[in-house]
């Protein structure tokens, strides 16, 4: 075949990289027609990773193409999502609910994984009832059909065909028969939706029967998941964060991941619990998170907050997955829930706020649409200019100062 009738990506520097110490660019295609090529290429790298050829032929041989995979995986959301959006359609009462059930049900089987990882058991059951709401969906399609569609794909085969030699790895061991792998259109896997690299490293077979099984055995999902946050370095007899309630006239610079300060900290400057006692007097870095501004609620967050983090790059999932674990052990709603009313913009929107920023000489980085850390500060900048609280929120005050359009839903 001739490199010329392949799709090219942009050259960044990461792909520069790559293409220098692998012949990587040779398995990426743009059309249907093209896959059993690339299939036979990546059948030869499985070989040179020392995947045995019957797994190979049993399972890479037979992957199909599946066009929906990369439409999924080019997707863009139409709005941003709101922090309250994203919270109640994951924390519902339902799933409050059957996550307290559940925890009764396997109590002795999560109090010993607890004991074992050090993970609290309210955590692996939030967790399970995030990923999968409890095992009830795993996601229906093949996963070696998903990583080797998106393996073939210019835009991220590399990481995907490094997932891909994991998923054969996985099926190499036994561990599941490739017609069962069924997963998500990504390749995320069983009750707690792992990748197969993460199954590789992380997976444990808790149930004894010798083998890792995430989508039928609950004690090897449970036990993988405690297992994964360990190594992500979960502290034990810690929080993940908790909700605070904040002064009149706070200064919500301080709010962001990276703003680390010790509780004592925190105190003088007027935060406190959100029934409004004292922060508690422990030794403890905290960073202050406000997801929906100041109408919202606001959190102290500690060190598992990025250990969950690790699990999911997402603020909004890793102030759910707290929330959730508080709630199934009886811990109390929100105090202050976010506002259902918060502006829910489309990307031209976003765009368009960041240029409004830009013609008023604050630095947004780049007008990309994505409503982002740096978006954010600059929309502070802007609020604390205009004598608004800069809480960098794009409420409906500040997009109708700027001439941003946006509608309630
Ligand atoms: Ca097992």
């Amino acid at each position: 075949m001739k490199t010329a009738k392949y799709f090219m990506p942009l050259l960044s520097l990461v792909s520069l990289t790559a293409l220098a110490q692998t012949p990587e660019a040779a398995t990426k295609i743009n059309q249907e027609s093209e896959f059993p090529a690339c299939i036979t290429l990546l059948s030869e790298k499985a070989k040179a990773a020392g995947i045995a050829p019957q797994v190979i032929d049993t399972s890479l041989g037979r992957a199909k193409f599946n066009a929906r995979v990369l439409e999924l995986d080019r997707q863009q959301p139409e709005f941003t999502t709101t922090f309250a959006d994203y919270l109640n359609r994951r924390v519902t009462e339902q799933r409050i609910e059957q996550g307290r059930k559940l925890l009764v049900e396997h109590r002795t089987l999560l109090d010993k994984v607890a004991q074992q990882y050090g993970v609290p058991v309210q955590y692996l059951v939030s967790f399970w009832g995030l990923e999968t709401n409890y095992g009830s969906f795993f996601g229906k399609m093949s996963v070696v059909d998903s990583l080797a569609t998106l393996a073939c794909d210019a835009r991220r085969s590399e990481y995907f065909t490094g997932e891909l030699i994991a998923a054969l790895r996985i099926l190499e061991e036994g561990a599941i028969k490739p017609e069962r792998m069924e997963g998500s259109w990504a390749g995320a896997m069983g009750h707690v939706q792992f990748m197969p690299s993460a199954f590789l490293r992380h997976a444990v077979d808790y149930d004894g029967d010798k083998k890792r099984d995430l989508w039928n055995s609950v004690p090897d999902a449970m036990a993988s998941a405690a297992n994964f946050l360990q190594s992500l370095g979960w502290q034990t007899g810690s929080r993940w964060g908790r909700e605070v309630t904040l002064p009149d006239g706070f200064d919500y610079l301080e709010a962001g991941l990276n703003n680390h300060k010790s509780l004592a900290d925190w105190q003088k400057l007027g935060v406190r619990q959100a029934n409004g006692s004292a922060l508690p007097q422990v030794d403890l870095k905290a960073s202050l998170l406000v997801p929906a501004g100041h109408q919202g609620p606001a959190f102290l967050v500690y060190q598992n907050f990025n250990v969950i983090m690790g699990w999911n790059r997402s603020e909004y999932y890793a102030i759910a997955v707290g929330h959730l674990a508080d709630r199934i052990i009886s811990g109390g709603k929100l105090v202050q829930p976010p506002p259902t009313d918060a502006p829910r913009l489309r990307r031209d929107q976003v765009i368009q706020l960041q240029e409004k920023l830009l013609e008023a000489g604050i630095d947004v980085g780049e007008a990309d649409g994505i409503f982002g850390p740096a978006t954010r500060r600059a929309l502070g900048e802007l609020q604390q200019q205009k004598g608004m609280i800069a809480d960098g929120f794009p409420g409906a005050k500040v997009l109708t100062l700027l001439g941003v359009e946006w509608k309630k839903e």
